[in-house]
């Protein structure tokens, strides 16, 4: 194992057994006293929580790269914008890819209906979350977007606690001198108030902020934060929550396309589910999503920014000039492809070849990905190179795109996992971290009212392990440790 790899503190930590056993026990209290909690998948019940996964420190950051995300962060709220405006791109886009991808499809024709009857809403919210991690080998330029993501974009709350839990633990441990290395992190105010600024400029007192959910929701205190978060600054605001199976039995629209649920008028939609092809069940869904697009709230996201979050559309917007075409300011645009790593089509054409062939030739320096969200879709090393070989001469490969891995730099950290023993919650493991940031967009068509980079969150893995999703069970969350 390499040397102390994490600077914040010295490792292994110098506690007795004794003090190592009463410090994580006290701070996973802590942890779920202060709302980083999650349903458990094993023992489901209602009414109880489990404490989140957690590193005991925070993971070291640098200053600068950290900065440099959050600077970029208003650049890449208005280019998911300008695309999701822009027809004739999303659809040279994904023309290819909704010939194989049954869901891609799906979501395109939502579009395509909303486009011949003519959108609603000329107001749009985007709660966006760009994922970035550190290239290791890269001195300048070290942070690389891993993806956008434009619905659903959740741990606005948990990002928040992970930083408290580490505050907690400096205290703790004494190290009261080194709270100022851990940045503010207002994410879940900034997110709330962008759902609060929509509501007001619905402007119609009695109405209401909708949230759609899963049947099932495991991630419920970082969604129930923001619905407190919304109550905490507007006592007034009705908040309901749905899943789209009840939306196709309870809501409908009005004459004039107004979207009642529960009598009341919905202002805004806030997606957190909708996103996986496992959150429609039939045409019952469908049907509840068309009707929430067809009618007059302001849809966070709109499906126009839903398909603009397409790895697709990401991969589009890496080759040349095409991010040029959004971003007139060339400053801006060559900070933006700066954080772009290597993104290939796979189309059936003279261009995917070259990309298959590749990742043949090597598929460790790969990730394969799909049309998906929600973590646990891309494929890594052999099974990237049997899954080319099954579909090489077939259009099939259009659902993927061809990512370069990036490789971030290895760090030391406790990692601290509910119902787990002492001896793996105080074994050092080797980890690398992925750092979202914030955004939030607010349009009147092309106007732009509010664009605004909001806070972050940062999750951290096991090098051997490929994805980082919290739920899943792989990542844990982190705070970074600005050096
Ligand atoms: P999703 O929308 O499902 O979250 P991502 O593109 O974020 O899809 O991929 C899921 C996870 O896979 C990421 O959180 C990250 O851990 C890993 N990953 C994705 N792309 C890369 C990449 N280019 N290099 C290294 N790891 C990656
Ligand atoms: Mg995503
Ligand atoms: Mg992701």
């Amino acid at each position: 194992m390499a040397a102390n790899l994490n600077p914040c503190i010295s490792l292994p930590i110098s506690l007795s057994k004794n003090d190592f056993q009463d410090l994580i026990q006290k701070v996973k209290d802590w942890t779920i006293m202060h709302g980083g909690g999650m349903r458990s998948k094993t023992q489901f019940s209602n009414d109880s929580l489990t404490v989140v996964p957690f590193t005991l420190l925070p993971s070291v950051f640098p200053r600068s790269e950290f900065k440099k995300a959050v600077a970029i962060q208003p650049a890449l709220n208005e280019l998911t914008h300008r695309v999701s405006n822009d027809h004739e791109f999303l659809y040279s886009c994904l023309e290819k890819t909704i010939e194989v991808d049954e869901f891609t499809r799906n979501l395109f024709k939502l579009y395509e209906t909303m486009r011949n009857e003519g959108f609603t809403q000329r107001l749009s919210l985007g709660i966006l979350r760009s994922d970035i991690m550190q290239e290791k080998e890269s001195s300048d330029d070290r942070i690389k977007q891993v993806e956008m993501n434009t619905i659903a974009s959740g741990f606005g709350w948990l990002g928040v606690v992970s930083g408290d839990i580490h505050r907690f633990v400096f205290q703790q441990l004494g190290l009261l001198d080194k709270l100022s290395v851990l940045p503010e992190n207002n994410a879940l105010q900034g997110l709330s108030s962008a759902i609060v600024k929509a509501w007001e400029l619905f402007n119609e007192k009695d109405s209401v902020i909708l949230v759609i959910i899963e049947n099932q929701s495991m991630n419920i205190c970082d969604q129930r934060f923001h619905q407190f978060e919304i109550a905490r600054q507007r006592p007034e605001v009705k908040v309901i929550v749905k899943t789209l199976t009840q939306m196709s039995n309870e809501a409908k629209l009005s004459d004039s396309k107004g979207l009642l649920v529960q009598g009341k008028k919905v202002a805004v939609v806030y997606y957190r589910a909708g996103y996986s092809p496992d959150h429609y069940f039939g045409e019952a869904e469908w049907s509840a999503r068309l009707m929430i697009e067809r009618s007059t709230a302001i849809k966070c996201p709109n499906i126009q920014y839903h398909l603009a979050g397409t790895k697709k559309v990401q991969q589009a917007l890496a080759t040349p000039g095409t991010l040029e075409r959004f971003v007139k300011d060339p400053k801006k645009a060559a900070e933006i492809r700066k954080v772009f790593t290597g993104l290939y089509a796979l189309d059936l054409d003279e261009n995917g070849d070259k990309a298959v062939k590749m990742a043949l030739d090597a598929p460790d320096r790969f990730v394969l990905k799909p049309q998906r969200e929600g973590g646990g879709n891309n494929l890594y090393g052999e099974d990237i190179r049997k899954k080319l070989m099954s579909c090489m001469e077939n259009k099939e490969r259009s659902a993927w795109i061809l990512m370069d891995k990036i490789n971030p730099p290895v760090q030391q950290n406790y990692l601290i996992r509910p119902n787990q023993d002492f001896e793996k919650n105080s074994t050092l493991c080797e980890v690398v971290s992925e750092m979202g940031i914030f955004g939030t967009i607010l349009c009147d068509g092309d106007e732009i009212l509010i664009n605004e980079q909001v806070g972050h969150m940062m999750r951290t893995k096991l090098t051997s392990c490929n994805e980082g999703g919290v739920h899943a069970g792989d990542g844990v969350l982190d705070s970074p440790f600005l050096i």
